[in-house]
């Protein structure tokens, strides 16, 4: 229920990454609390909505974007970066080919959307279906934080959309963020 003098804040939020890394899995895991194993690529552009109760003056509105089928570059993604306030990059950790694209999002990402304040949208690196074992990152001996630094990424997290160890922690301040009225 919403009170008289409770605070609505909305923002935009991106998942982006390689086709089949897993973006509609975590999306439907995050807000529906659950998972499919069948494979169905999505087509169009979907968003999911998660709400959350800040606290008890604060209601936070996270409007998750799933990239939908448009997983290339192309002049598609521009349209669907707008507005946006941070993304999701996701890479799965069993096909290196996806880690390799991480960098190429970012640079389609930071081409094409800058934050109403001139910085770049800030954008954290999911290393997705950590459930499975193989782990590129440890084989190849890439120093995460080192890459998150060297290439603007905030932080990153090994997820799993199957078993369920993925939470998202918001380190920013509602306060702290554009009122995002879209
Ligand atoms: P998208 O193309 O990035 O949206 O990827 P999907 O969400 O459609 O997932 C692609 C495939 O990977 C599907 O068969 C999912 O069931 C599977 N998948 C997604 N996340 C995980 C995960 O964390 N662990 C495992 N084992 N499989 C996953
Ligand atoms: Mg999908």
């Amino acid at each position: 229920m919403q009170k008289h003098n409770q605070k609505e804040h909305l923002y935009k939020l991106l998942v982006i990454g390689d086709l089949g890394v897993g973006k509609t899995s975590i999306i439907k895991r995050y807000v529906h609390q659950n998972f499919s194993p069948h494979y169905r690529a999505t087509i169009g552009v979907d968003f999911a909505l998660k709400v959350l109760n800040w606290d008890a003056d604060t209601v936070v509105r996270l409007q998750l974007w799933d990239i939908a089928g448009q997983e290339r570059f192309g002049n598609m993604t521009r349209v669907y970066y707008r507005e946006a306030m941070g993304a999701f990059i996701v890479f799965d950790v069993t096909r290196p080919a996806t880690f390799e694209a991480v960098t190429k999002w970012k640079e389609d990402l930071d081409s094409k959307l800058v934050l109403p304040n001139g910085k770049p949208v800030p954008a954290v690196l999911l290393a997705n279906k950590c459930d499975q074992g193989i782990d590129v990152l440890m084989n190849n001996g890439i120093k995460m934080d080192q890459f998150c630094k060297e290439n603007g990424f905030v932080g990153w997290f090994e997820t799993s959309a199957k078993a369920h160890v993925w939470h998202m922690d918001f380190h920013l301040s509602p306060a702290g963020m554009r009122d995002g009225h879209l």
